[in-house]
Formats: structure tokens, sequence, C-alpha cells
């Protein structure tokens, strides 16, 4: 086992030295990966894209991004590999299956996964590349579709330090900020840290501007008031949920194009899920969880997770 890891560190080793790592696969074209690739492109990296939704594919092509047919045609002779997926299955088969990406990303490549996943899943996939001569590291990534598309993401990253250093230029092609936050997984668990944050804030928010509104204050003088007080955060900031007030925030394109409620239902089950695992009490995170299901319940699974000060202003009772 020490020979094959020495062996591993030697062909990662020769890789930074040449910096040759200009051949990129990216995987899952959707909000935040069509962003990214496209920054790649820009960035002077030869990108080949693979996402089965052809609308995805084709919307890439139109930055840049080489359309493929498969998993293995997108990383065939590669010198890194990108993704953001969806969920914990997609991730393990799109790296672990049959034709997945260590089955066929070349030895001596690294593997970057930006999805947001249990730290189970980098962890399970980690030692099998590292068993294959590949770098893998966890990279979920904070900023939204916007820190996508401005290219100011903030990485987190679980991995070895080797690997996290060669990972830096492209990163750095795709974000404005990377942290090494510790061994394989830690980037997850950052990651889960945040958004489980970030949904309780975006709740609070929403029923903090709903109460102001209802009770006559002008929307505009209330968030005003809240950026320059002591409840100002990047929900009353950057992503205010009340439409019209961020130009620039989901809820001014009525809830579209920003970061699914699905998603941020699919964070919190994580985090609750990591959280039950070492006894860690987490009352608010809890409350939200169940919040944001029910918008998904009701079938707003599909909008931006800011919605949910929609269905806090509903009111159908009798005055
Ligand atoms: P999305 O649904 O818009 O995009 C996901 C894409 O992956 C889709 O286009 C889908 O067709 C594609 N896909 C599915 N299976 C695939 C496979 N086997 N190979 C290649 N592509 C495949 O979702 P998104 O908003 O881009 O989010 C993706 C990930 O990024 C999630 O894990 C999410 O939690 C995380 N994330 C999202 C945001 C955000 O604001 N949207 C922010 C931070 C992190």
């Amino acid at each position: 086992m020490a020979a094959r890891v020495s062996r591993c560190f030697t062909i990662t080793t020769r890789a930074y030295s040449s910096k040759v790592d200009k051949e990129v696969a990216f995987l899952g074209l959707g909000n935040m990966g069509g962003f990214m690739a496209a920054n790649l492109v820009k960035k002077g990296f030869n990108v080949r894209g693979y996402d089965p939704s052809k609308e995805a594919q084709t919307a890439a092509a139109k930055d840049g991004v080489k359309g493929t047919s498969s998993i293995a045609a997108a990383v065939d002779g590669v010198d890194v590999v990108v993704s953001i997926l969806p969920s914990n299955k997609v991730v393990l088969d799109a790296y672990l299956g049959k034709d997945g990406v260590v089955a066929h990303a070349p030895k001596g490549s690294l593997l970057i996964d930006s999805s947001t996943v249990d730290p189970n899943v980098p962890k399970q996939i980690f030692p099998v590349a590292l068993d294959s001569g590949i770098g893998f590291i966890d990279a979920p990534v904070s900023g939204g579709v916007m820190g996508a598309q401005n290219a100011t993401l903030a990485f987190m990253v679980g991995g070895r330090k080797e690997d996290f250093t060669r990972s830096l230029a492209l990163l750095a092609a795709m974000g404005a900020k990377q942290f090494h936050c510790g061994d394989s997984g830690a980037g997850q668990v950052a990651k889960l840290s945040n958004n489980m944050l970030m949904g309780i804030t975006g709740m609070a928010t929403a029923e903090c501007m709903n109460m102001g509104i209802k009770m006559g204050l002008d929307p505009k003088v209330l968030l005003d008031v809240l950026n320059n007080s002591s409840a100002r955060s990047w929900s009353t900031e950057v992503y205010c949920p009340v439409p019209g007030l961020v130009p620039t925030a989901p809820s001014s394109r009525d809830y579209e194009k920003g970061f699914k409620n699905e998603l941020m239902v699919k964070d919190l089950e994580l985090a609750s899920g990591m959280a039950l695992g070492i006894r860690s009490p987490i009352p608010l995170g809890a409350v939200a969880t169940q919040i944001y299901r029910v918008a998904q319940s009701r079938g707003y699974g599909e909008k931006d997770f800011s919605y949910i000060y929609q269905l806090l202003k509903e009111d159908k009772s009798k005055k």
C-alpha cells in the first residue's frame, strides 16, 4: 500500500511541474456548471462537456464547451475532470459506475467534484481513485448562480494538500476564494455547515421582511435598515426574497435560475444526517428543513429557495 501511495504521488508531482492542466472535462452543465465551464473556456482551458440534458449541452456549446455523448468520451485523455451534479447517487454513479469517471480518466489526472453531497461520498471515491493513480478532491462551492456567472465562487476543498495545490489554477478561473478544509470529505462538512446557516437566515429574512411589510413599512426602507443594522447578512444584501429590491436576486426574476428549493431541502437533509451521526443539536436547522420541505411538497421545488417568502406572505384567512 505504501508503495502504491508513493507511486501516485510521483505521478501527480510530475503533472504539477509540467503545468499542462489545459484539457478539462466538465460534467453537469446546469445552472451552476454551465457558467463554470464557460469561465474555464474564457480563461483559456479546452473544455469538453457532458450532460444528459440536450438543452444544457446546447447552451454550453454556445460558450465554447465541446459537447460529448458520454462520461467516458468526455474524460478520455484529459488532465482534469470537474463535476457539479445534483445528488449523492448521481455523483457515485458518475464516478464509480462501470462507465464512470474513475474507470476512464487517465492515470495522473485530477478529479474535482464541486457537487454538494454527503461527506461519505468523497470518502468512498477518494481511495478508489487513488488506487487507479488518480487524484480526487471534494470542492463544493458557495456563491450561487451569480457567483458561478461572475467567477466569484468560494471553493471548500477536502483531500490531499498536493491535489489542492494542483487544482488552484482551475479553481481560480471559476472563483475568487479557495480553502483547504482538511482531508477527503472536509470540504463537504464546511459546505453543509454553510448551507444550513444560509437556509436558516434565508427563512428568517423572509419572515422578518413579510412581518415589517405587513405592518406597513416601505419594503425598500426596511431592507435598507436591515442592511445597515445588526441583522445584515448575505440574505439581506445579495439574496433578498422580496421581488424587485435586489435586481440580481432570483426573487426579481420570478424565483428562477437560482438555488432550487429542492436542492436546499437536499442540503438540509444531508446536514441533518451529519448532525444526527455525531449527536450535534440543530433545532433551527430541523425547523428550516421542514419549512423548505413543505414548499417542495406544495410544488415549488423548482423555484429558488427564497420563494419561501411567497408562502409566508400568502394569507387566505378571513380578516
Ligand atoms: P441543476 O439541476 O441546474 O444542474 C445539474 C445538472 O447535472 C443538470 O443539467 C443535469 O442534467 C446534470 N446531470 C445529471 N446527471 C448527470 C450525469 N450523470 N452526468 C453529467 N451531468 C448530469 O443544479 P445546479 O443548481 O447546477 O446544482 C448542481 C450542484 O451544485 C448541486 O449539488 C447543488 O447542491 C450545488 N450547488 C448549487 C448552487 C446553486 O445556487 N444553484 C450553489 C452551490 C452549490
